[in-house]
């Protein structure tokens, strides 16, 4: 038996062919179907030869996250915990003033190890399949009927380092953009980095269908590696050197991500080698106050001179945005995902359990 929701277009018509010699069409068929009309019962689809719907059930299942708990932030952002088979994770539907945001979870833990992000501290335990990749997206849109909102952007920002899943990342995002899929426009899906430098090249070359975001978070070598064990193997002067030659359009930058953290990586020196070190990169930044992860030993800047950083930049002809906290009160800013560590108890962890959940008791 397949998950449905493994395979890409194309892959499903080679699958299709290959092991049950079925006619490639009659994939594009199911496809649309069950991505553009969401019928997941073979017998219903019935513009498909008889035949071939007992043959396309013993075949193939779909599965569906396992919505384990709900909570809502006093600024109307959602966060969910998904179980899927033995891991749980988290997806958040961040709500900013225009409009919503789904952020993704794209690995169990993360191996990535920043020293202020609390994902982090549970190291690396498994990637996510394409299918439950997918599932989050489908979990959080079936559930936005019950808000009467959806999102309008996917970022690949929620728990885990999305490169270190190409291969299910980039297939979930052709589903996610296919016209005959989820039909969503490739500039509302960004994928965040901490700076892989061989898979942002391989992220530009096989033209996958979103925007590229790196998080810098700092200006040099010795902080970024002090802070981003990443940066000993892809140092500054190699992962500058791979946005350069990163394909982007005067309508496609790539989103610089830079977490502030107070007398850190936020100095006046810091700010003044920012724009030096950006040089020749299609940039935006996006600045990212500190989330506080309470023992990890980090500062958040204060409000002023988080709009110093954005005023100077913008005199030095660099686009910055800031990117406030949303739903801290129920840890669901950036950096502040945590799930399945067993040494954290779930009390700690801030869950309410789905038996004994009261919708909106966090709000205040
Ligand atoms: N692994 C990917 C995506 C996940 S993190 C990456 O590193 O880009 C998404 C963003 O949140 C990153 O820019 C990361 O640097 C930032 N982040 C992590 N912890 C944070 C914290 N405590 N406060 C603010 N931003 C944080």
């Amino acid at each position: 038996m397949e998950d449905f929701f493994n395979f890409s277009l194309p892959e499903l018509e080679a699958l299709f062919k290959e092991r049950f010699s079925i006619a490639p069409f009659h994939a594009r068929q199911v496809f649309q179907w069950v991505y553009r009309k969401k019928v997941r019962d073979f017998e219903l689809m019935t513009d498909l030869p008889s035949k071939l719907r007992p043959l396309l059930k013993e075949n193939f299942f779909f599965s569906t996250a396992e919505q384990k708990a709900r909570q809502i932030s006093s600024d109307g952002t959602r966060k969910y915990l998904f179980g899927l088979g033995e891991n749980s994770v988290e997806s958040v539907m961040i709500k900013q003033p225009t409009r919503m945001t789904l952020c993704v979870s794209s690995q169990v833990g993360c191996g990535m190890a920043c020293a202020f992000c609390r994902t982090g501290t549970m190291g690396f335990i498994k990637n996510l399949t394409t299918s439950q990749i997918l599932q989050q997206v489908e979990g959080v849109i079936n559930d936005a009927v019950n808000f009467g909102d959806m999102f309008q952007n996917i970022v690949f920002m929620g728990m885990g380092e999305p490169l270190h899943n190409f291969d299910n990342v980039s297939r979930a995002i052709r589903i996610l953009t296919h016209q005959l899929g989820f039909e969503i426009g490739p500039r509302r899906i960004t994928v965040s980095t901490v700076g892989l430098v061989p898979a942002i090249k391989r992220f530009g070359e096989e033209k996958v269908p979103a925007n590229l975001a790196v998080s810098l978070n700092a200006t040099t070598d010795e902080v970024r590696s002090q802070i981003m064990p990443i940066n000993k193997k892809y140092p500054l002067s190699t992962l500058i050197g791979a946005l350069k030659d990163f394909p982007t359009t005067k309508h496609k930058k790539i989103t610089i991500e830079y977490v502030m953290l107070s007398g850190l990586n936020d100095t006046e020196a810091d700010l003044r080698r920012l724009p030096k070190l950006l040089h020749g990169v299609a940039a935006k930044i996006n600045l990212i106050p500190y989330n506080d992860n309470a023992g990890l030993g980090f500062k958040t800047p204060d409000r002023d001179w988080v709009h110093n950083w954005q005023q100077t930049l913008a005199g030095r002809g660099l686009e910055a945005t800031i990117r406030w906290s949303k739903g801290q009160d129920i840890k669901a800013a950036c950096g502040q995902l945590v799930t399945d560590d067993k040494k954290l108890s779930k009390k700690s962890l801030g869950y309410i359990a789905p038996e004994n959940s009261v919708e909106g008791s966090l709000v205040v």
